[in-house]
């Protein structure tokens, strides 16, 4: 008997590990990802755990690989690691979005310092979870900004409050006659101040409703963002349409 390579035992259930469960996932065609991401170990990480949540992912190790997948793919939304081995990931976003690509960004990064997430935020990401993080958080993310995106269905594509007007379909924001040039986030954060004009929205209901982070207590993101919107929809000459409630939140008024 050749006793020199005997077979392993085969009663492990699993024996190829964790990557690798048997269960296949049910793929949602409407739910394809581009998951830009140079390290291998983090490529497999959302390979699986996403795959196992109904996405199908197209993985991108480069910013060149994925700028070609970006164009082709109609993806539902972007999950970019901001450091790549051939660019970095902020101008990728940049080039992107002059492509005329419209999914949603999602910015993974180890950068912590605000102006970094401000930064990420303004040249066209759509949201930003600092590394490490955990899986639920960062399925939670996604289907904010999924659900953020996707197509308006029934009947009301038009929000106004005062001379505000939003076109939800277009996404499009005008005072009076004059189109707002706003960021993505920046018509996020307006749309939920108009969904509760006249209503304190805290600065804790923003951050979760507009981008989906459940406790940032340090980050002062908010203020960032209601502070570039205003320099955008107020006018010299007339009452404030944003309040700041000190030590509660903000209001938009409706009358
Ligand atoms: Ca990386």
């Amino acid at each position: 008997m050749n006793s020199s390579s005997p077979e392993p035992p085969d009663n492990n259930p699993n024996p190829a590990g964790w990557l690798h469960e048997p269960t296949p996932p049910q793929y949602n065609t409407d739910m394809r990802l581009l998951v830009i991401e140079d390290d291998a170990a983090n490529q497999r990480f959302l390979e699986y755990s996403l795959g196992q949540n109904g996405y199908e992912v197209d993985i991108a190790p480069t910013a060149q690989a994925a700028e070609k997948l970006a164009i082709n793919g109609q993806h539902a939304a972007i999950i970019l690691d901001l450091g790549l081995p051939d660019e970095d990931g902020l101008a990728l976003i940049t080039r992107l979005k002059q492509k005329g690509v419209r999914a949603p960004v999602l910015i993974l990064s180890a950068r912590r310092t605000l102006d970094e997430r401000v930064r990420g935020l303004e040249l066209g990401g759509d949201d930003y979870l600092t590394k490490p993080y955990a899986l639920p958080e960062l399925l939670a993310r996604l289907r904010n900004l999924l659900r953020r995106n996707a197509p308006v269905t029934g009947t009301q594509t038009t929000l106004q409050v005062q001379d505000i007007q939003l076109d939800l379909l277009r996404r499009e924001a005008r005072r009076g006659e004059e189109l707002l040039q706003l960021t993505t986030q920046e018509f996020a954060l307006l749309e939920y101040l108009c969904r509760n004009a006249g209503r304190i929205v805290s600065r804790s209901m923003i951050l979760d409703q507009v981008w989906g982070m459940r406790i940032e207590p340090d980050t002062n993101v908010v203020d960032v963002q209601i502070y570039r919107l205003r320099g955008k929809i107020e006018k010299r000459n007339a009452p404030p349409l944003i309040r700041t409630i000190r030590g509660v939140g903000y209001v938009l008024r409706d009358k």
